[in-house]
């Protein structure tokens, strides 16, 4: 690490799903506005090792990174927005530092010592916070949860000492509030934000900013007020206002002021405004799109978008490619088991399967798919849904109604079938059916080559690939004739020739399945190729309803 990387920490208080995530990415984008190298990374209190076993309504959706870390959704968040990828050492969760810290004392190595929350678990977490960093200048560390939480306090301990050995001049602590705002008083009220500044203050912590969410405009008295009271420049004072896009976040808070007072807390000097011109280009598509496609996802989570995070964002990217803004019409697969396919499908120009797991909704699914299939409606299926794509052809085309995965029929005609070894890095990865649940999936990076004239090569542009995977469970090659006499074909498979990673049907406008999750990768700058494309052939279906 140079000794000129600085930290800064930011904390959320008042309330949970303040957007803290956001505001770290946008903060990591306007500092590359200025020309700085940025790294961010995430420290979770929760007790699970990783969010890999936890249901998406209680956690939203699973972030995969490049080396395979099942991370929260916010570094999706931070990849959107900074473009830097993120690793296994920018997650960290109490159940993993716990771990951590209990195989060293099994492996002997404190050996005489009682173990502690401090400093033994304290002290695993500031090495997290200080490993893995270069020529860095600024590491941004989010820290989960709510100002207050009992599992947030050995973190709390650990960036207070972080910054007490680096000193202010290399840390600052940044905290996110909210200043609710009483209608009958018309005022905003700051004094939950007291508090949480005095509670942080208890745990020796004196945030160097505030950045206080509101849904209006924050007086000037009111700054001062807060200032005052909270022990902070009433210049670091800022308001976070609620906007349109969350792509204007880094142009609003650039313009509340929010890098400038970071770069002076560090005694930077910024002679010049920062570069924002990426995202003001951006929000001009966003705000005058040429027209709207509206495009159907058809999954089992749709009661808590935070699920679909990345594949929405992806959407919208795709969006931004084609100069369209996109409709999502979320529908709950449960409702096409007893509902008509085109009461509910109709109406939209292009229909995608997401990830999944377990049965409930599957068969809904299923029937997406063939109506898709049959009224040539683009179909993008990603992972579970691609998994589906291959069950339906199978089951509706090739006559094998018996056609299904062994993730929900151990006893069905295994089309879809559990993996149980694959090549990673010149090696091979086993599993076996009774192992761990928790962290044994195919994750991370994979390549995978496409096969030439084939749609998916046009899309891409390119015949060697490298996608992000999450699943257990794979296509089964041994069908791939069966499949192509259907008119579906393998067009991208594991370097190997072993997995299969995309199908295509040829006699379909556009109809692609793949086994990884393109959405991970997609970046409001750098939209992913098959969400441009699938716009792209939803709005030329737009245009024939
Ligand atoms: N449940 C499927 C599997 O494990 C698909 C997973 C997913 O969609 N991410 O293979």
């Amino acid at each position: 690490m140079s000794d000129k990387t600085k930290f800064v920490f930011i904390t959320g208080g008042v309330v949970s799903s303040l957007g803290k995530g956001l505001a770290s990415a946008s903060l990591s984008s306007i500092l590359q506005a200025r020309g700085f190298k940025v790294r961010m990374r995430k420290l979770d209190p929760y007790l699970n090792v990783d969010p890999g076993t936890m249901s998406p309504y209680q956690h939203g959706e699973v972030y995969v990174t490049d080396d395979g870390a099942e991370t929260d959704l916010d570094l999706g968040h931070y990849e959107r927005f900074s473009g830097v990828p993120c690793h296994k050492t920018d997650s960290i969760t109490s159940g993993k530092i716990y771990q951590r810290v209990i195989d060293k004392e099994r492996h002997g190595d404190y050996l005489g010592a009682t173990i502690q929350v401090v400093p033994h678990v304290t002290n695993e977490i500031k090495d997290f916070i200080l490993s893995d960093i270069t020529d860095e200048d600024f590491i941004l560390c989010e820290i989960g949860g709510t100002i207050g939480d009992i599992e947030g306090q050995p973190f709390l301990e650990a960036i207070r000492q972080v910054a007490y050995d680096l000193g202010r001049e290399r840390s600052m602590f940044i905290h996110v509030t909210l200043l609710p705002y009483i209608p009958t008083a018309g005022e905003l009220k700051t004094k939950p934000t007291q508090h949480s500044v005095k509670k942080l203050q208890e745990y020796g912590i004196q945030p160097d900013m505030l950045l206080c969410r509101s849904q209006i405009e924050i007086p000037q008295n009111e700054k001062r007020k807060i200032a005052l009271f909270c022990n902070i420049r009433e210049e670091n004072v800022i308001a976070a206002l609620d906007v349109k896009s969350i792509y204007q976040v880094p142009i609003a808070y650039s313009h509340e002021g929010m890098d400038t007072q970071v770069c002076k807390h560090f005694g930077i000097e910024c002679k010049t405004a920062p570069d924002l011109s990426k995202w003001e280009k951006i929000m001009e598509t966003i705000t005058h799109p040429e027209g709207e496609v509206r495009v159907a996802v058809v999954g089992k989570y749709t009661q808590l978008l935070e699920a679909y995070k990345s594949l929405n964002e992806a959407l919208t990217h795709g969006g931004i490619a084609n100069k369209y803004k996109v409709k999502i019409k979320w529908i709950d697969s449960e409702r096409l088991e007893h509902e008509k396919p085109e009461d509910l499908l109709s109406d939209v120009s292009a229909i995608l399967v997401p990830g999944g797991f377990g049965q409930r909704g599957t068969n809904g699914k299923i029937v997406a798919i063939k109506y898709a299939r049959e009224h040539k409606v683009p179909f993008l299926g990603i992972c579970y849904g691609m998994q589906m794509a291959v069950i339906e052809t199978m089951q509706n085309v090739v006559g094998i109604k018996n056609a299904y995965t062994t993730e929900l029929r151990p006893d069905c005609e295994p089309v879809v079938g559990l993996m149980t070894e694959w090549e990673k890095e010149g090696g091979k990865e086993k599993r076996s059916k009774d192992g761990d649940l928790g962290g044994t999936m195919r994750l991370g990076a994979y390549p995978c080559v496409i096969s030439p004239n084939s749609l998916a090569s046009k899309v891409y542009g390119t015949l060697n690939i490298s996608e992000r995977h999450r699943h257990r469970y794979e296509v089964n090659m041994k069908y791939e004739d069966m499949l192509k006499k259907a008119g579906m074909l393998i067009v991208g498979k594991s370097p190997d020739g072993k997995l299969p990673e995309i199908v295509e049907i040829p006699d379909h406008p556009w109809f692609i399945g793949v086994q990884f999750h393109p959405e991970l990768k997609s970046k409001p700058f750098d939209p992913h190729p098959l969400f441009v494309s699938f716009i792209e052939a939803a709005i030329s279906k737009s245009r024939l309803i």
